[in-house]
Parts: C-alpha cells; structure tokens; sequence
C-alpha cells in the first residue's frame, strides 16, 4: 500500500509541499481539495506534473464507497473500500439539525464482545488517521447539496460519532491523530462537542485521552451493572472494574467539564430486569451522565435476544423515576439490516 495523504495535517501537507519543490500555495489548493473528498488525480488546480508526483508516493483514493443502502427513513448505510481491498462499515443518520455519521476505526476489532459482528473474525489491521477521516470526506462530498452553514462552514457531515466497527482506544495514535486532524482550524473543522467517542472501557487509555485536551463526548459501553455479568458479554471487563472505569469517566469530566454518556444494550435474560435497573440507579446516581438504551441488534452467530419495547420502555421509566438522565435510542434503519459490523460480516460472507 503507498502512504495516505490524508494522514497529514495542514502544516504537514506545506512541508511536503514546499520540499518537492512547489510554491506554499499549492499546499492549500492540494488540502482543499482533499478536504472537500477528491481524488489527488481530480485536483484541477495542481499541474499534472506535481500530481503524478504526489502520486509515486500516496494513494489517489484510500477510501471508496463499495456499496450504500438507503432505509426508507433516510439513514443510508456503506461499505467502505480501503485501499488494500479490506472493508469496513458506516452509517450516516439524517436529522433536522445536521447529519450524523458513525465511523469506523478498525478493521474488524480484538475486543470480542459477544453481541458484536465486528469481533467475529478478530482484528484485521488498524485504520490509519487518514483512512478515519476520508470515510467523512467521501460522504460530505456525496452529500454537499445537503450542506448547512455558509461558505467555509457549510458542511453536511455535522455530528459523528466513533461507534462503527474497532475499538478506538485500541488504535490509539491514529484516533488521537484523526481528532486532531477533524477540529483542525483547517480542513472540515468539526467541533469536539459534536464528536461521540465510544469506548468498551480500557482504563488507562483512557486517563490518557484526558491529556489529550479533546473535550469530546466521551462515551462508555457498560451493558452491566457488575463486573462478572460484564464479563459474560465483555471479555474486556476482566482487565477492568466498572468502578475503575467510572473513576476514569469522573477524571474526564473533571479535565474537560464535559457530562459523559453510558452505552447499555438491553439483552433478555441478561442486564434489564428490575434488580439491575437498581443497581445501575446505585452506580450512576448523581454523577455527571446520561445513560444511552440500545435495543439489541440480534447477531446470527450469536445466541442473544433483544428485550421487547414494551419491558425496554418500562426499565427507561425506571432509571428516570430513580433519577437518572436517560434516553432509548430510536431504531433507526432497520428495514436496511444491523449495523455494528453485521454488513461487514455478511459482505465477507457471501464473497
Ligand atoms: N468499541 C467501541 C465502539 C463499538 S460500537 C465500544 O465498545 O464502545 C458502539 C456501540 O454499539 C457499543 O456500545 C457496542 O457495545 C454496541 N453494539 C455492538 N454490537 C451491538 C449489537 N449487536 N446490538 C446493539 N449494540 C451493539
């Protein structure tokens, strides 16, 4: 594979630039047009010349739209294409306010929870910052008609949120490198407050992170109230205690003033009857989160059920009677299958 372009922030770009000998503006025709989702090759405003240079060393498009499926509610999911023919998935979500998107940041995923596709073959490689971010560019560009905002602020991508395939915290580096890159003065300049980074709760990553000074939405999925039945599911719950994770979630918001969020997945028989809606009362109660319900997305290989709305609407009704912020997550793009590594999984299936 030849290197990612997109890897580079702006002040990274003028250095090559300047070193293959081309004047400093040409930096900022090549990083627009990158930012704006075209291929090196398609950058009318560079010589040819300089083009064919560039691509001697980078990738004319790391990242590909493979496939889209378009639910009927608007949201429409993809298979990304990486340059090295790997596929990974994402979905973009349509709200009033701006457009969601749920990236990946990983080729399959080492955590191995049992109610996720993604970790059905383990982890393939990491993505780079570079390969993170073009899955935004791509479809920002498909999407420019839809752009909110004037001039250098109009974009369609507005929200994302780090929940595709990987787990964030294991890919590190390039995830730091990627949030740099995205709230950069230049580039696509999305604000941290609209970024949500799901994590399955590797403790000193994120102590780390805390450092980092990215004051993003910092989110936890915890889908249990103690340790052995996180265990069941989460193979990672045996390298940390949900109350180590929780200390870790108070230091974040006492390094960047930000609430933080719960991801609980509701699974029959598992995490949702009435004991553990008090237990998860007991644990939250007064910090500063909000508890996000997932219904279930049923995994073939896997033998968990998803509670019915009805038990799942009672254990919301619940949490807020005892006092916590919590929400249900609308289910949205059903009729176009899971996500959560489940198209992924069916793409490398039927090849
Ligand atoms: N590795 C990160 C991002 C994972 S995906 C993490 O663990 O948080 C984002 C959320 O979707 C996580 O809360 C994850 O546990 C949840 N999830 C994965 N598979 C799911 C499924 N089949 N149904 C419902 N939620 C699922």
């Amino acid at each position: 594979m030849k290197k990612i372009l997109q890897d580079l922030s702006f002040a990274e770009v003028e250095t090559l630039v300047i070193g293959m000998g081309e004047k400093k503006f040409r930096a900022k025709q090549l990083f627009e047009g990158l930012t704006q989702g075209k291929a090196i090759s398609a950058i009318t405003s560079l010589s040819k010349d300089f083009k064919a240079r560039l691509l001697e060393e980078y990738e004319d498009v790391p990242v590909k739209i493979k496939e889209t499926y378009y639910s009927s509610d608007g949201t429409e999911k993809y298979l990304f294409e990486l340059a090295d023919g790997n596929i990974v998935e994402g979905v973009l979500m349509k709200y009033k306010y701006g457009f969601t998107q749920c990236i990946s940041t990983q080729v399959g995923c080492r955590m191995g929870c049992k109610f996720c596709a993604s970790t059905l073959n383990g982890l393939v490689r990491n993505m780079t910052a570079g390969e993170i971010l073009s899955q935004i560019l791509i479809v920002n560009a498909l999407h420019k008609a839809d752009a909110l905002g004037k001039g250098d602020e109009a974009r369609a991508v507005t929200n994302i949120v780090l929940m595709g395939s990987g787990e964030p915290l294991d890919n590190y580096d390039e995830t730091v490198k990627f949030l740099r890159n995205v709230t950069a003065e230049e580039g696509v300049r999305i604000s941290a407050r609209n970024i949500s980074l799901s994590t399955c709760g590797i403790v000193p990553k994120m102590y780390q992170f805390a450092e980092e000074g990215i004051p993003l939405n910092l989110t936890v999925s915890l889908h249990a109230t103690d340790d052995i039945t996180r265990a069941r599911t989460m193979p990672v719950a045996k390298a940390y205690k949900i109350e180590d994770i929780l200390k870790a979630c108070d230091h974040y918001f006492q390094k960047t003033g930000r609430r933080y969020y719960f991801e609980y997945t509701l699974i029959e028989g598992e995490n949702c009857d009435e004991a553990h809606a008090e237990a998860l009362i007991k644990l939250l109660k007064g910090k500063p989160c909000h508890v996000n319900l997932i219904r279930l997305n049923e995994v073939k290989e896997r033998d968990l059920k998803a509670l019915d709305d009805k038990s799942a609407y009672r254990f919301l009704g619940k949490l807020e009677k005892g006092g916590l912020s919590a929400t249900l997550r609308r289910q949205i793009g059903v009729d176009i299958g899971g996500a959560c590594g489940q198209l992924r999984a069916n793409y490398i299936n039927e090849k």
